[in-house]
């Protein structure tokens, strides 16, 4: 499957845009944990984070093809999109199950990125990947909610006006169903953080802007609730095949970059007379991982094409993100061994790429669960959990 011509001027925007950022860039950051913010402002005002916005929202209207193919150049230059991919694909939800009012208020100012809509409050400590068990409520009180509750691992709430919440407004053993009784909300973090809602920073291997968040008495008004209360689960759940899809893009484009290098490195580097990627040793692993990269890349663009026809892509988006989160971590762990001891050196970059390239088999959704997902859904084996 070839994809269309007219993206190479998109795909070579991107990079011009990214050879502003080189590897200093990215390293100063990563030794101070520090958010990208003038590479996130630079992609904003070239208008590629709006890429799925329509454009009668002030969007750029493109396909999920296109989107993805802006995720995976910006990985492929070795920048890194995590920080700000939230910004393309959370205002989904809005766009599907927001009603008018809440389209025309938040959708124009998230195209133009004055609204930041980066953060996606669902994982909690005690649920996991269990999404149904959470535990933070929202309880009605006249005109508004009343959320109690905590989240963890929820990316760039510091660098985020608006949060995109699940929570539960029916206990569970009195909901319809098994997955009814939790709701959407978007929250206004910017008037919440003073009044109930508190964020704390999580360090990890590498830098997400990760954090946990507490909810006291936090105060929503009821005109945030997206769609009906109750259904929530159903309106996270149909936004999960955009970010697979984008996610497996990000993925293709770091397998890419861990190639390129390993191959001019093979070429480059002597040792005992002769170039390193003379070895078959040497020069087969990076085959291999150009293959399985280009393997999964076929899976991310036939995802991308379903998607983008309006039919169902449940497996091929989950397989996609699968196939290149591993092809991703191969190409990652061969390009270090390619490097030898350089691979480990700060000022090669591989080793921070290799760090962040890491998460893909763990968030936003775990290998297993997508494997539970194929063996039940695509091969109708039972359900295991
Ligand atoms: C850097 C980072 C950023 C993140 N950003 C966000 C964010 O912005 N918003 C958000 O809501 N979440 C976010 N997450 C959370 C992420 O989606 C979860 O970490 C991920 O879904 C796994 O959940 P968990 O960590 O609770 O693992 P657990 O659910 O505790 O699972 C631990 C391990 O057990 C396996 N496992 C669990 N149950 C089963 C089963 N039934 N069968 C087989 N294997 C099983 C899992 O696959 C996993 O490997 C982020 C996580 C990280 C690390």
């Amino acid at each position: 499957m070839s994809e269309a011509a007219d993206l190479a001027p998109i795909r070579e925007a991107v990079r011009v845009l990214c050879a502003d950022f080189p590897g200093d860039y990215w390293r100063r950051l990563d030794r101070e944990r520090a958010y990208p913010a003038e590479f996130v402002a630079a992609l904003t005002k070239a208008g590629f984070l709006a890429a799925l916005i329509p454009e009668q929202y002030g969007g750029s209207g493109l396909t999920m093809t296109a989107a993805a193919a802006i995720m995976e150049e910006i990985q492929a230059s070795g920048c890194n999109g995590a920080a700000c991919h939230a910004q393309m694909y959370t205002m989904g939800t809005v766009l599907r199950h927001g009603s008018a009012a809440q389209k025309e208020r938040y959708l124009p100012g998230i195209a133009r990125g004055e609204l930041r809509l980066q953060a996606f409050g669902v994982t909690e400590p005690t649920s996991g990947t269990d999404t149904l068990s959470l535990r933070t409520t929202a309880i009605r009180d006249g005109d508004h909610y009343v959320v109690n509750g905590q989240k963890i691992w929820t990316s760039r709430a510091e660098y985020s006006d608006l949060m995109l919440l699940l929570a539960r407004t029916t206990p569970r053993e009195q909901a319809k169903s098994r997955t009814a009784g939790l709701s959407v909300f978007i929250v206004d973090m910017r008037q919440a953080k003073n009044d109930g809602l508190t964020i704390r920073p999580i360090r990890t291997m590498m830098n997400h802007a990760t954090t946990e968040v507490f909810f006291e008495n936090m105060r929503v008004p009821a005109e945030n609730l997206i769609g009906n209360e109750g259904e929530g689960f159903r309106y996270i759940i149909s936004g999960m095949n955009a970010e697979r899809i984008l996610i497996a893009a990000e993925c293709i484009g770091d397998a890419k970059w861990f190639i390129d290098r390993a191959s001019s490195y093979a070429r480059d580097r002597v040792v005992f007379g002769r170039p390193i990627g003379q070895n078959q040793g040497v020069q087969f692993p990076i085959a291999r991982a150009y293959i399985g990269m280009r393997a999964a890349e076929l899976m991310v663009r036939e995802a991308a094409a379903l998607y983008e026809a309006g039919k169902d892509c449940g497996a091929e988006a989950n397989m996609a993100k699968h196939l290149a989160a591993e092809a991703s971590w191969a190409a990652a762990d061969m390009c270090v061994q390619t490097h030898g001891g350089f691979g480990f050196a700060e000022e090669f970059d591989i080793e921070r790429k290799f760090r962040e390239t890491r998460l893909y088999t763990v968030a936003p959704i775990s290998t297993n669960l997508i494997l539970s997902y194929v063996a039940e859904h695509v091969l109708g084996l039972p359900r295991s959990y």
